[in-house]
Protein backbone atom coordinates (compact mmCIF):
# COMPACT_ATOMS: atom_id res chain seq x y z
CA UNK A 1 0.00 0.00 0.00
CA UNK A 2 0.91 3.33 -0.89
CA UNK A 3 1.60 6.44 1.96
CA UNK A 4 0.13 9.99 1.75
CA UNK A 5 2.71 12.66 2.66
CA UNK A 6 1.57 15.66 4.24
CA UNK A 7 4.04 18.50 2.97
CA UNK A 8 4.74 21.84 4.39
CA UNK A 9 5.63 24.57 1.65
CA UNK A 10 7.11 28.31 2.23
CA UNK A 11 4.95 30.77 4.04
CA UNK A 12 7.14 33.86 1.85
CA UNK A 13 10.68 32.85 1.20
CA UNK A 14 10.85 30.14 -1.28
CA UNK A 15 14.03 29.33 0.36
CA UNK A 16 12.30 27.57 2.90
CA UNK A 17 11.12 24.36 0.81
CA UNK A 18 12.78 21.47 2.68
CA UNK A 19 14.91 19.34 0.22
CA UNK A 20 12.64 16.55 1.19
CA UNK A 21 9.66 18.52 0.46
CA UNK A 22 11.06 18.75 -2.81
CA UNK A 23 12.26 15.11 -3.39
CA UNK A 24 8.65 14.10 -1.93
CA UNK A 25 6.59 15.83 -4.48
CA UNK A 26 8.86 15.01 -7.28
CA UNK A 27 8.14 11.08 -6.52
CA UNK A 28 4.92 10.95 -5.95
CA UNK A 29 2.51 9.65 -8.15
CA UNK A 30 -0.60 12.44 -7.58
CA UNK A 31 -0.36 15.69 -5.52
CA UNK A 32 -3.53 16.55 -3.49
CA UNK A 33 -3.40 20.99 -3.75
CA UNK A 34 -5.79 23.37 -1.73
CA UNK A 35 -5.84 25.37 -5.37
CA UNK A 36 -4.22 23.65 -8.23
CA UNK A 37 -3.62 26.84 -9.90
CA UNK A 38 -1.43 28.15 -6.94
CA UNK A 39 0.55 24.78 -6.37
CA UNK A 40 1.38 24.45 -10.07
CA UNK A 41 3.59 27.62 -9.72
CA UNK A 42 5.33 26.24 -6.94
CA UNK A 43 6.05 22.97 -9.09
CA UNK A 44 6.77 25.40 -12.08
CA UNK A 45 9.55 27.10 -10.02
CA UNK A 46 11.23 23.92 -8.97
CA UNK A 47 10.68 22.09 -12.17
CA UNK A 48 8.27 19.44 -10.77
CA UNK A 49 5.77 17.89 -13.10
CA UNK A 50 3.12 16.32 -10.91
CA UNK A 51 -0.01 15.24 -11.76
CA UNK A 52 -2.62 17.27 -9.25
CA UNK A 53 -6.22 17.25 -8.18
CA UNK A 54 -7.91 19.51 -5.74
CA UNK A 55 -8.56 18.99 -2.30
CA UNK A 56 -10.81 21.79 -0.31
CA UNK A 57 -12.94 22.28 2.23
CA UNK A 58 -16.04 21.60 0.35
CA UNK A 59 -14.76 18.39 -1.64
CA UNK A 60 -12.59 16.53 1.13
CA UNK A 61 -14.75 13.99 2.37
CA UNK A 62 -15.84 13.01 -0.94
CA UNK A 63 -11.60 12.95 -1.93
CA UNK A 64 -11.14 10.67 0.84
CA UNK A 65 -12.16 7.57 -0.32
CA UNK A 66 -10.47 8.20 -4.13
CA UNK A 67 -7.33 8.78 -1.93
CA UNK A 68 -7.87 5.60 -0.34
CA UNK A 69 -8.29 3.73 -3.33
CA UNK A 70 -5.31 5.36 -4.88
CA UNK A 71 -3.36 4.15 -1.82
CA UNK A 72 -5.09 0.46 -1.63
CA UNK A 73 -3.46 0.60 -5.46
CA UNK A 74 0.10 1.03 -4.31
CA UNK A 75 0.17 4.43 -5.21
CA UNK A 76 2.10 7.18 -3.06
CA UNK A 77 0.36 10.42 -2.87
CA UNK A 78 1.38 14.36 -1.31
CA UNK A 79 -1.00 16.61 0.43
CA UNK A 80 -0.51 20.33 0.43
CA UNK A 81 -1.83 23.55 1.01
CA UNK A 82 -1.52 26.98 -0.43
CA UNK A 83 1.37 28.10 2.35
CA UNK A 84 2.74 26.38 4.92
CA UNK A 85 1.75 23.60 6.88
CA UNK A 86 -1.26 21.55 5.42
CA UNK A 87 -4.33 21.29 8.16
CA UNK A 88 -2.85 24.33 10.27
CA UNK A 89 -5.96 26.13 9.57
CA UNK A 90 -5.95 24.69 6.12
CA UNK A 91 -7.61 21.60 4.55
CA UNK A 92 -6.73 18.20 5.14
CA UNK A 93 -7.86 17.03 8.47
CA UNK A 94 -11.08 15.08 7.44
CA UNK A 95 -8.69 13.25 4.81
CA UNK A 96 -5.95 12.06 7.13
CA UNK A 97 -8.69 11.31 10.39
CA UNK A 98 -10.55 9.06 7.48
CA UNK A 99 -7.34 7.60 6.10
CA UNK A 100 -5.72 6.48 10.11
CA UNK A 101 -8.89 5.30 10.42
CA UNK A 102 -8.72 3.33 7.32
CA UNK A 103 -4.91 1.65 8.75
CA UNK A 104 -3.51 4.07 5.86
CA UNK A 105 0.35 5.45 6.38
CA UNK A 106 0.18 9.38 6.74
CA UNK A 107 3.53 10.68 6.71
CA UNK A 108 4.90 14.16 7.58
CA UNK A 109 7.17 15.61 5.87
CA UNK A 110 7.53 18.90 7.97
CA UNK A 111 8.89 22.71 7.46
CA UNK A 112 7.15 26.21 7.63
CA UNK A 113 4.20 27.06 9.65
CA UNK A 114 3.29 30.47 10.48
CA UNK A 115 1.97 30.01 14.17
CA UNK A 116 5.68 28.60 15.18
CA UNK A 117 7.31 30.82 13.24
CA UNK A 118 6.33 33.80 14.66
CA UNK A 119 6.29 32.39 18.40
CA UNK A 120 9.65 31.50 18.56
CA UNK A 121 11.32 34.86 17.33
CA UNK A 122 8.03 36.58 19.47
CA UNK A 123 9.84 37.12 22.82
CA UNK A 124 6.62 35.64 24.78
CA UNK A 125 5.99 32.56 26.91
CA UNK A 126 6.98 29.81 24.71
CA UNK A 127 6.60 26.74 27.25
CA UNK A 128 2.64 26.56 26.64
CA UNK A 129 0.74 27.65 23.88
CA UNK A 130 -2.64 27.75 22.96
CA UNK A 131 -3.29 27.86 19.04
CA UNK A 132 -6.70 29.45 18.18
CA UNK A 133 -6.61 29.32 14.62
CA UNK A 134 -8.93 32.14 12.98
CA UNK A 135 -11.43 34.25 15.46
CA UNK A 136 -14.69 34.54 13.92
CA UNK A 137 -15.20 37.54 11.38
CA UNK A 138 -18.33 39.33 13.65
CA UNK A 139 -17.22 41.53 16.66
CA UNK A 140 -19.87 39.78 19.37
CA UNK A 141 -18.41 36.43 18.38
CA UNK A 142 -14.77 37.53 18.30
CA UNK A 143 -15.64 39.49 21.72
CA UNK A 144 -16.64 36.28 23.21
CA UNK A 145 -13.87 34.09 21.74
CA UNK A 146 -11.51 36.15 23.19
CA UNK A 147 -12.90 36.57 26.46
CA UNK A 148 -13.39 32.70 26.90
CA UNK A 149 -9.52 32.90 27.28
CA UNK A 150 -9.08 34.86 30.00
CA UNK A 151 -7.96 31.93 31.98
CA UNK A 152 -5.43 30.78 29.61
CA UNK A 153 -2.35 29.65 30.65
CA UNK A 154 0.86 30.27 27.87
CA UNK A 155 0.71 32.71 25.13
CA UNK A 156 -2.40 32.72 22.90
CA UNK A 157 -2.08 32.73 19.14
CA UNK A 158 -4.39 33.09 16.51
CA UNK A 159 -4.09 33.82 12.75
CA UNK A 160 -5.54 37.00 11.54
CA UNK A 161 -6.12 38.86 8.03
CA UNK A 162 -5.62 42.40 6.92
CA UNK A 163 -9.06 42.84 6.36
CA UNK A 164 -9.79 42.44 10.21
CA UNK A 165 -6.66 42.98 11.95
CA UNK A 166 -7.73 46.18 13.29
CA UNK A 167 -11.16 45.55 14.40
CA UNK A 168 -9.76 42.51 15.80
CA UNK A 169 -7.18 44.18 17.81
CA UNK A 170 -10.23 46.72 18.46
CA UNK A 171 -12.27 44.16 20.10
CA UNK A 172 -8.26 42.55 22.47
CA UNK A 173 -8.55 46.35 23.40
CA UNK A 174 -12.43 46.02 24.39
CA UNK A 175 -12.03 42.77 26.56
CA UNK A 176 -8.66 43.14 28.06
CA UNK A 177 -7.58 46.60 28.21
CA UNK A 178 -3.67 47.00 28.76
CA UNK A 179 -3.95 43.77 30.43
CA UNK A 180 -3.03 42.00 27.29
CA UNK A 181 0.40 42.01 26.17
CA UNK A 182 0.55 41.96 22.06
CA UNK A 183 3.25 40.79 19.72
CA UNK A 184 2.06 40.82 16.01
CA UNK A 185 4.51 38.70 13.88
CA UNK A 186 3.40 40.53 9.84
CA UNK A 187 4.29 38.64 6.57
CA UNK A 188 6.88 36.40 8.15
CA UNK A 189 9.92 35.42 5.90
CA UNK A 190 8.90 38.43 3.32
CA UNK A 191 10.02 41.62 2.17
CA UNK A 192 7.78 43.37 4.93
CA UNK A 193 8.79 41.29 7.75
CA UNK A 194 7.70 43.04 10.91
CA UNK A 195 6.85 42.20 14.72
CA UNK A 196 4.80 45.16 16.20
CA UNK A 197 4.33 44.82 20.28
CA UNK A 198 3.12 46.54 23.08
CA UNK A 199 -0.62 46.85 24.80
CA UNK A 200 -4.11 46.86 22.51
CA UNK A 201 -4.11 50.53 22.12
CA UNK A 202 -0.14 50.75 21.45
CA UNK A 203 -0.23 48.90 18.60
CA UNK A 204 -3.50 50.53 17.20
CA UNK A 205 -1.81 53.78 17.55
CA UNK A 206 0.98 52.61 15.69
CA UNK A 207 -1.91 51.09 13.33
CA UNK A 208 -3.20 55.03 12.72
CA UNK A 209 0.34 56.30 12.61
CA UNK A 210 1.17 54.11 9.79
CA UNK A 211 -1.50 52.14 7.45
CA UNK A 212 1.19 50.15 5.87
CA UNK A 213 1.56 48.40 9.19
CA UNK A 214 -1.75 46.87 8.23
CA UNK A 215 -0.93 45.22 4.68
CA UNK A 216 0.03 41.35 4.86
CA UNK A 217 -0.10 38.53 6.70
CA UNK A 218 -0.47 38.32 10.95
CA UNK A 219 0.11 35.94 13.47
CA UNK A 220 -1.29 37.72 16.54
CA UNK A 221 0.18 36.69 20.03
CA UNK A 222 -0.97 37.71 23.63
CA UNK A 223 0.15 36.86 27.00
CA UNK A 224 -2.72 37.99 29.33
CA UNK A 225 -1.52 39.29 32.95
CA UNK A 226 -5.15 39.75 34.67
CA UNK A 227 -5.32 40.90 38.42
CA UNK A 228 -4.55 38.39 41.51
CA UNK A 229 -7.50 36.69 42.39
CA UNK A 230 -8.74 38.39 45.76
CA UNK A 231 -7.59 37.69 48.91
CA UNK A 232 -10.66 35.91 49.92
CA UNK A 233 -9.66 32.79 48.16
CA UNK A 234 -5.96 33.41 48.48
CA UNK A 235 -6.18 33.44 52.12
CA UNK A 236 -8.64 30.14 51.23
CA UNK A 237 -6.18 28.54 49.67
CA UNK A 238 -3.32 29.15 51.70
CA UNK A 239 -5.30 27.81 54.83
CA UNK A 240 -6.06 24.71 52.76
CA UNK A 241 -2.74 23.90 51.77
CA UNK A 242 -1.72 24.13 55.79
CA UNK A 243 -4.46 21.81 56.32
CA UNK A 244 -3.22 19.13 53.76
CA UNK A 245 0.21 19.57 54.54
CA UNK A 246 -0.83 18.86 59.02
CA UNK A 247 -2.51 15.80 57.04
CA UNK A 248 0.40 13.90 56.01
N1 LIG B 1 -1.14 26.40 6.96
C1 LIG B 1 -0.57 27.70 7.20
C2 LIG B 1 0.53 27.57 8.24
O1 LIG B 1 1.16 26.52 8.33
O2 LIG B 1 0.80 28.53 8.96
C3 LIG B 1 -1.63 28.71 7.55
C4 LIG B 1 -2.69 28.88 6.52
S1 LIG B 1 -3.93 30.04 6.91
C5 LIG B 1 -5.08 29.79 5.62
C6 LIG B 1 -3.23 31.58 6.46
C7 LIG B 1 -2.96 32.49 7.65
O3 LIG B 1 -1.73 32.10 8.24
C8 LIG B 1 -2.81 33.95 7.29
O4 LIG B 1 -4.05 34.63 7.27
C9 LIG B 1 -1.93 34.45 8.43
O5 LIG B 1 -2.71 34.69 9.58
C10 LIG B 1 -1.02 33.24 8.67
N2 LIG B 1 0.19 33.36 7.84
C11 LIG B 1 0.53 32.59 6.78
N3 LIG B 1 1.70 33.00 6.26
C12 LIG B 1 2.12 34.06 7.03
C13 LIG B 1 3.24 34.92 6.99
N4 LIG B 1 4.18 34.79 6.06
N5 LIG B 1 3.33 35.89 7.92
C14 LIG B 1 2.38 36.03 8.87
N6 LIG B 1 1.28 35.26 8.94
C15 LIG B 1 1.15 34.29 8.03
Amino acid sequence: RGSLYIVATPIGNLDDFTKRAEQTLRNVDYIAAEDTRHTRRLLNHFGIEAKLFSVHDHNEKDKAEYVASLLSEGKNLALVSDAGTPLISDPGYHLVSSLRALGHKVVPVPGSCAVVAALCASGLATDQFFFAGFVPAKSKARRDVFTSWAKQAGTVVFYESTHRIYDSIGDLQVVYGDQANLVLAREITKTFETFLSGSPSQVLQQFDEDANQMKGEFVVMLNLSLPEEDESLQEARRVLTLLLEESL
